[in-house]
């Protein structure tokens, strides 16, 4: 079975708030491959005040898009990593035509490539009502909803006990900024993947568990990874 092998190169797709985090670390146990998310990296290289991290921020906060240097430099290093030799399941990249082109580039130099594009749909007015009650911990990344997915006690993660946050994009105005973002920048790659027919939609509303159960389908039924 697939979930044995964990040979799977894999990219989630969706709109800020469509729960590709969410999914991404719950995939990550299941298939045993490590979950690489930009976002975080970002947010982890602006809090460490990196330069990376004072390029990214001021794009972050507007809710644009980081440079697409900047993006695919940070994710071919982290993709030359050993825990990504027997995949990887990216969250939030490619976002652009450009970084998927160099994921491809990056991809071919070692004889690898996608074995699947998992596109996550929900409505818009879900979209921001997500987002809007986001809450995540600070220590180890789990997502949580006010009303939705609360926690246990208010501010403190199930997990770890981690104090809750809510980041500063999650502001209605730079909520709809990002969303039109994605419109603009990131859609058009759902048909770009269709027409390398590596793309799965599927739908992202109901409970976690069941766009859970959606998701592994999907991967469960990949064909085989071409032998090099
Ligand atoms: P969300 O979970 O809401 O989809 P992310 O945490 O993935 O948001 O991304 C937060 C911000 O980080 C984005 O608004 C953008 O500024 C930056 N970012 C993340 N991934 C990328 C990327 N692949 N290309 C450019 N910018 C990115
Ligand atoms: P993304 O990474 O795509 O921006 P997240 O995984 O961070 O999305 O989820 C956004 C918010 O929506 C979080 O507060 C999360 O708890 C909540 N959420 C995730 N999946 C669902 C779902 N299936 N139904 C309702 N709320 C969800
Ligand atoms: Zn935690």
């Amino acid at each position: 079975m697939k979930a044995a092998r964990g040979e799977m190169r894999i990219v989630l797709v969706g709109p800020p708030g469509a729960g590709k985090g969410t999914q991404a670390r719950m995939l990550q146990q299941t298939f045993t491959i490590p979950q690489i998310s930009t976002g975080d990296l970002l947010r982890e290289a602006v809090r460490e005040g990196t330069r990376l991290g004072q390029q990214a921020r001021i794009y972050m906060d507007a809710g644009e898009l980081v440079p697409d240097q900047l993006v695919t430099a940070m994710v071919a290093e982290r993709l030359r990593r050993p825990d990504c030799a027997k995949g990887f399941l990216l969250d939030g990249f490619p976002r652009t035509i450009a970084q998927a082109d160099a994921l491809a580039a990056e991809l071919a130099a070692h004889q690898e490539r996608l074995d699947g594009v998992v596109s996550i749909v929900v409505p818009r007015a879900d979209l921001v009502e997500r987002l809007s009650g986001r809450w995540v911990c600070k220590a180890c990344g789990a997502m949580y909803h006010e009303r939705f997915d609360p926690p246990q006690r208010v501010g403190v993660c199930n997990r770890c006990q981690g104090a809750l946050y809510q980041r500063n994009d999650d502001n209605v105005a730079t909520v709809n900024a990002r969303l039109e973002v994605y419109e603009r920048a990131t859609a058009p790659l759902l048909d770009y993947y269709r027409r390398h027919g590596v793309l799965h939609e599927i739908n992202g509303s109901g409970k976690p568990e069941e766009v859970f159960q959606r998701i592994a389908t999907v991967l469960r039924s990949l064909p085989p990874p071409a032998q090099p």
